[in-house]
């Protein structure tokens, strides 16, 4: 018997959970599903690894189930919105397996997938839909969605929308709910704008605040060098051989590296990581927006299953992925936002596991470490270069030219990328000055994404007082 058979769960639910492992609701679960139970609002504010997804699927699946209703064509009675793909896709499994002793349909859709196929499994209608906006909207004005008969409502990561400019058609979809559905919104922040937004989702809500970041911040080992930036490239790449070799708990400095996530700022800095890693060797893949859902899937499949144990990504295609086996975050670029930061080495040290995050700063960038130092109120640990740096720099191999197809396999011992050693006798990406990711301007890609990107580019940074932080920090202690 689990303590989940208090919370007044149904049996099959409680059985998909002992199938899944889970004993003990998490913090979020607890405080949420009561309230949820009762047919409240909810206005949660948690980031991804709270257990938030079950938090907000266990009570609805539990209230669809116990009032079963035919399914109305081209209709659902529960949609979920989440701002990314990878986000979404998550969602839907994770639900998949709650609901696995349920008579419920569970179908996802986003964009980058041809639409047919979609709006045809739409026909019948289904019992839970989970989303992205731009590609909820296409089925609607395609007639291939109705969302009148929608009971219970949730938008994930609203903060996420916001970034991506997903506040229009955010709008749209709060005209079309039935004004008597259930709705639930969850933040890991919550500035102005975004309570703002939940006012138009969520009436009379009960609120759940979890998951302080900075304790998340606080299991994770950090440390950062001061490089340049053009020898960033040959510093990632000396740091994962030395982590990844076999002997790695003696040779690296920071520990053997199970997985690693590098966040890269922008798609083409991603693509010219792997590049430079799978020129050394490395087995890497890239995931970003500009990446087909199939590389994507692929590149992810990778990762989870340990053939390919570097992940090089950005802040957006990174965001609510959920690997366990993240043992090193490294911060390729410093992000400009701070939260951005948590998200990032919040990749690690899941599950009350320890991980270790490494950020590469050049000059430019040391501005943002304060604001980072400020906002987790943890002290970054300073390294030094590693001992023969330059030399051994200069003996990595220079990248091929055009990037093979993600994700991309360990190409020692000859192939193209291996193969050019135009490159040889000079630190690695020390071409990258002229096409630094920094200035990096993309070109046609997952819309949101390019506009999460831009938008970082040129938002203002002013000096942010704590106080902004506030809805965000809670000291463990
Ligand atoms: P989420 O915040 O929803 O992305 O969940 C983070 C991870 O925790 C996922 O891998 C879940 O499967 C897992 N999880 C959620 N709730 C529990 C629980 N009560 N016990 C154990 N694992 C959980």
């Amino acid at each position: 018997m689990s303590y989940f058979s208090e919370l007044g769960l149904a049996e099959p639910i409680l059985r998909a959970l002992a199938v899944k492992g889970y004993t003990d609701p998490s913090p979020i679960q607890r405080d949420a599903i009561p309230a949820l139970l009762e047919g409240r609002d909810l206005l949660g504010i948690a980031q991804t690894g709270t257990g938030k997804t079950a938090a907000f699927s266990l009570p609805s699946l539990h209230r669809l189930a116990q009032d079963p209703k035919p399914r109305q064509n081209a209709g659902c009675r529960m949609l979920v919105l989440s701002p990314t793909r990878e986000l979404a896709a998550q969602i839907a499994e994770n639900m998949r397996g709650y609901a696995k002793f349920l008579n419920l349909t569970i179908q996802c859709i986003f964009g980058g997938v041809p639409v047919g196929k979609q709006a045809r499994a739409l026909e019948r209608g289904v019992d839970i839909l989970v989303a992205t906006p731009g590609r909820l909207l296409d089925l609607i004005d395609q007639r291939a969605l109705t969302l009148k008969h929608v009971e219970i409502f949730v938008l994930d990561e609203a903060d996420q929308m916001m970034d991506l400019g997903f506040i229009v058609p955010l709008k749209r979809v709060a005209n079309m709910l039935p004004a008597g559905r259930q709705s639930l919104f969850f933040s890991a922040t919550m500035p102005q704008a975004i309570a703002e937004l939940g006012r138009q989702f969520i009436n009379n809500p009960v609120r759940v605040e979890v998951a302080p970041q900075s304790t998340t911040a606080e299991r994770v080992e950090q440390f950062a060098i001061h490089i340049n930036q053009a020898e960033k490239q040959a510093l990632l790449t000396l740091s994962l051989r030395d982590g990844l070799a076999d002997d790695a708990a003696e040779k690296a400095t920071h520990g053997a590296i199970d997985r690693a996530l590098v966040f890269s700022r922008t798609k083409h800095g991603a693509d010219r990581i792997v590049r430079h890693l799978v020129a050394a060797g490395i087995p890497a893949a890239a995931i970003h927006g500009n990446k087909s859902q199939a590389q994507r899937t692929a590149a992810l499949g990778g990762f989870r299953q340990g053939t390919v144990r570097v992940l090089v990504a950005t802040d957006i295609a990174a965001r609510g992925i959920d690997v366990s086996g993240v043992s090193h975050v490294y911060n390729f670029e410093i992000p400009n936002v701070a939260e951005q930061y948590v998200h990032r080495i919040g990749r690690t040290a899941r599950a009350g596991a320890t991980g270790v995050a490494i950020s590469y700063i050049a000059a430019d960038e040391k501005p943002y470490i304060r604001d980072i130092e400020r906002l987790t109120r943890v002290k970054l640990d300073l390294l030094p270069l590693p001992a023969d740096f330059q030399n051994q720099a200069a003996r990595l191999p220079a990248p091929a030219r055009v990037a093979p197809a993600a994700p991309q396999g360990d190409r020692r011992g000859g192939g193209r990328a291996g193969g050019q050693g135009g490159g040889r006798g000079r630190p690695q990406g020390d071409r990258s000055r002229s096409d630094a990711p920094r200035g990096d301007r993309r070109e046609g890609a997952a819309a949101g994404e390019d506009q999460g990107e831009r938008k970082r580019h040129f938002r203002p940074r002013g000096p942010k007082g704590l106080g902004a932080h506030k809805g965000a920090v809670r000291r463990a202690s």
